[in-house]
């Protein structure tokens, strides 16, 4: 088979993988079995059925409404098929097929569901953090750019770094600032990433986190009080620093050496 070819097969396996992370957004924050039942239009309970269920195709042809009662359905699931095709072919492209690509390919998986879920909940689910962190951990044996020590360390650096953070903000203003939400969730990619790879996500969500946060600032004027998830960032941030975590260290370490 042509590497194009694989390319576009595992853009679709990719969809595939997105309309079961779907159910896993909906599902998780209640607390249901990810199982049973099958789909349902959650307005009219409407049974989904397995052509309605065919990735970004359905949706299109149902024009984003449920076949029976015509409710609009939400952008969302559409989203995250295309997001998770395009990030599998990026996957790909970067690891071939290997038992790092599955191993990555699963933690991107996780990323895009607690994005997901802190965007509609903020909330990061402890149903997929507490987990993440000792199976990161199983897989440091495995990945190229870990060893179990890095990946302990990355544990400790992850929770621990954020943890120091979030005391210091609440003694100097007696705010709730971050969540213990995203302490766990750095604590899991530090697991999966190492140390370093924990550090250059934290460097890059709050680099991102800041510019869209002054930007929401800007557009929507001085007093603007929106708190803005930094579970999205910490998920783009790793996913990125899983695919250039190295050079990008080394990048910047060669910005402080004379
Ligand atoms: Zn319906």
């Amino acid at each position: 088979m042509s590497p194009t070819l694989f390319v576009i097969a595992l853009f679709i396996f990719g969809t595939i993988i997105g309309s079961f992370l779907n159910v896993c957004i909906v599902r998780i924050p209640n607390r249901a079995s990810i199982v049973f039942p099958g789909s349902q239009c959650p307005n009219c309970g409407y049974s989904i059925r397995f052509y309605d269920n065919i990735p970004l195709v359905s949706y299109t042809l149902l024009g984003g409404r449920c076949r029976s009662c015509k409710t609009p359905i939400s952008m969302r699931y559409f989203l995250v098929e295309l997001l998770m095709g395009l990030l599998m072919a990026v996957l790909f492209l970067h690891f071939d097929l290997s038992l790092v690509f599955v191993l990555c390919a699963a933690f991107t998986a996780a990323l895009v569901v607690i994005t997901f879920i802190d965007l509609q909940h903020q909330i990061i689910p402890d149903r997929i953090s507490l987990p993440g962190i000792p199976l990161g951990f199983l897989c440091s044996f495995f990945l190229p750019w870990n060893t179990w020590l890095d990946s302990l360390l990355g544990i400790l650096v992850g929770g621990g770094v954020l943890y120091m953070f979030a005391l210091g903000y609440h003694l100097l203003t007696k705010k709730e600032g971050m969540g213990g939400g995203d302490i766990k969730m750095l604590a899991m990619i530090g697991a999966f990433l190492g140390w370093k790879g924990a550090l250059a996500t934290l460097m890059l969500a709050a680099i991102t986190g800041s510019l869209v946060g002054v930007l929401l600032i800007v557009l929507k004027g001085k007093n603007f009080k929106y708190a803005v998830p930094f579970g999205p960032f910490l998920a783009a941030g790793s996913f990125c620093a899983m695919l250039y975590g190295e050079r990008l260290i080394n990048w910047y370490c060669s910005i402080g050496a004379p």
